[in-house]
């Protein structure tokens, strides 16, 4: 049975793996311009995306397919 699952676990995990690089090609830059109170405004150069974080530090995750754009 383990034999049968290791090889779709495995895919799982590279998926997962070739996601997180996808998303580590974000290049956030913080726009002081659009502070909301607490919020800091991030803007991603490499796809175009605008995200807010309360947090210190970019997004963790890219909002590029929220936005509806080219897939
Ligand atoms: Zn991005």
């Amino acid at each position: 049975m383990i034999l049968i699952l290791a090889p779709i676990i495995f895919g799982v995990v590279a998926y997962l793996a070739w996601r997180n690089r996808a998303v580590r090609g974000c290049r956030w830059r913080e726009d002081r311009t659009g502070d909301r109170g607490a919020l800091r405004k991030y803007h991603c150069v490499a796809c175009g995306a605008e995200a807010f974080t309360a947090t210190k530090g970019p997004p963790q995750s890219c909002k590029k397919g929220l936005g509806g754009g080219s897939l």
